[in-house]
């Protein structure tokens, strides 16, 4: 983690997440190439799968022999932790860059360029800790980061900073420090059990967690941020969808990106979810050469809903360092998105947001489909290029909305609202000179 220490003051705080953990053993050589009609029940048990992950050159070597130069990576994983699950290496179908899931999980020397923009924080998470590794940046919810395991590392990690490169999970005592803080802010009523990814816990260990966040009466409900039905399917068992049940209303955003990652196993993975009552939203993340087409992402899109997956969101790629490679123009997010409107049914289709860097949070982007307006009409134009006109209602005197609690922190919708005037940036140039010279008053009459 020592790339935490360069984003200065926070790391001791983010570091604190961590503590020790089981499973890193590392998995013995032999198996990684193993067909997998050889050894089917085992494949089919999620801690051999995770046992056996890819995690060396060597490794990654014995797998895919066709790699070249693979001794180069080396630096790379010494940065960015390489896993893979050998179920999410069985969908790679050609070992080069051309191939999605290859690109998704296989290092690259790529990851070690980094423009002067990039932070390992971009999110600035690491700010907005009340707690080490909650984040309340919301005003109603949080996200715990729960572990810092997964099964598989993707190269187009947000949280490369903390993903893997220690292997820990939340402590007891940091989990009754969230539970505490929780109790504080009753209106915190929705927590994002995150990582790192919480369904590497054992389901023991993600009881507890869940457990916990359940003795707050002010938590409505827990979302679980997972790829596992993606990378390691065989983690969905009926025991982990048993104990999910008791804590209901669960949640799950899980993480495709491509539709070859929607198999037979992780469709009988949703499956189970969805069948223990757990309500699935996918977001994925814009990656250049992997799913940056709008047809990809059509295809993608129906797949999902036809597996019961809801697209929730579908993320710009963050100003992280070792992705610099993966990002795309901000204009193709909006080109995908004016492809899909039209196309495809409002159900399959994520919004597409950039999570904004200084810890601005979530902000959605989209085509514009308000032309025109005038005080009576407002002119739309639909997928097609057809343009219309709606007229407004003949007594345009709307019932004003609710006044809003709190006006000395207006927001956007405040001003449109009519409940503030304005907002002033803090810094503005101009502002602050007119602050350093406020006891000037009116013109004098000669001067
Ligand atoms: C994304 C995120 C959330 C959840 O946002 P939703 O729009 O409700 O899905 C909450 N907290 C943090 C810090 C996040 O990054
Ligand atoms: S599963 Fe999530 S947290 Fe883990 S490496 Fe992938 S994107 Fe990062």
């Amino acid at each position: 983690m020592s790339s935490l220490s360069r984003s200065g003051g926070v790391s001791s705080r983010c570091e604190a997440i961590s503590s020790p953990i089981a499973d890193d053993e590392p998995p013995p050589l032999c198996d990684v190439a193993t067909p997998r009609r050889l050894c089917s029940d085992s494949w089919n048990d999620w801690r051999w799968q995770i046992r056996h992950r890819i995690r060396t050159v060597q490794q990654l070597v014995t797998r895919f022999p066709s790699l070249q130069h693979a001794s180069d990576l080396s630096p790379v994983m010494g940065k960015y932790p390489l896993a893979i699950t050998p179920y999410y290496a069985s969908l790679i179908r050609r070992a080069d860059k051309t191939d999605p899931i290859f690109q998704m999980c296989v290092p690259q020397l790529a990851e070690l360029n980094d423009p002067p923009f990039l932070s390992s924080d971009p999110l600035e998470e690491c700010h907005d800790m009340p707690v080490p590794g909650l984040v309340h940046r919301y005003p109603d919810r949080a996200l715990l980061i729960a572990t810092t395991t997964c099964s598989t590392y993707c190269r187009h990690c947000t949280r490369k900073r903390v993903a893997g490169t220690r292997e820990t999970t939340i402590s007891k005592r940091r989990l009754e420090q969230t539970v505490a803080y929780l109790r504080e802010h009753p209106e915190i009523h929705d927590v994002i059990v995150s990582g790192g990814d919480p369904l590497t816990l054992s389901t023991e260990h993600l009881e507890e967690v869940l457990a916990s966040l359940r003795q707050v009466p002010s938590v409505q409900i827990i979302r679980i941020g997972t790829r596992v039905p993606v990378v390691l399917p065989q983690r969905i068992t009926e025991d982990l969808c048993a104990m999910l049940r008791k804590y209901h209303p669960i949640w799950i955003n899980t993480h495709f990106n491509h539709p070859y990652e929607i198999t037979p196993e992780s469709s009988e993975a949703c499956t189970r979810l969805a069948d223990a009552g757990v309500p699935l939203g996918n977001q994925s993340v814009l990656l250049r050469g992997v799913n940056d087409q709008p047809q990809i992402i059509e295809q993608l899109c129906r797949k999902l809903v036809s597996i019961r997956v809801r697209p929730y969101y579908l993320y710009q790629c963050d100003l992280v360092r070792g992705v610099e490679h993966f990002r795309t123009p901000l204009s193709r997010g909006i080109e995908i998105m004016e492809y899909l409107r039209g196309r495809l049914s409002g159900l399959a289709i994520p919004t597409f947001v950039v999570d904004a860097p200084h810890g601005g949070g979530k902000i959605p982007v989209l085509p514009t489909y308000v032309v025109s307006q005038s005080p009576t009409q407002t002119v739309l134009r639909n997928y097609e290029g057809m343009l219309i006109a709606y007229p407004e209602p003949q007594d345009r005197i709307a019932e004003p909305v609710d006044a809003p609690s709190d006006v000395s922190a207006p927001s956007v919708w405040d001003l449109a609202a009519g409940h503030h005037s304005h907002i002033k940036p803090a810094q503005a140039t101009r502002l602050m000179r007119r602050e350093a010279h406020c006891s000037v008053g009116p013109l004098p009459e000669t001067f």
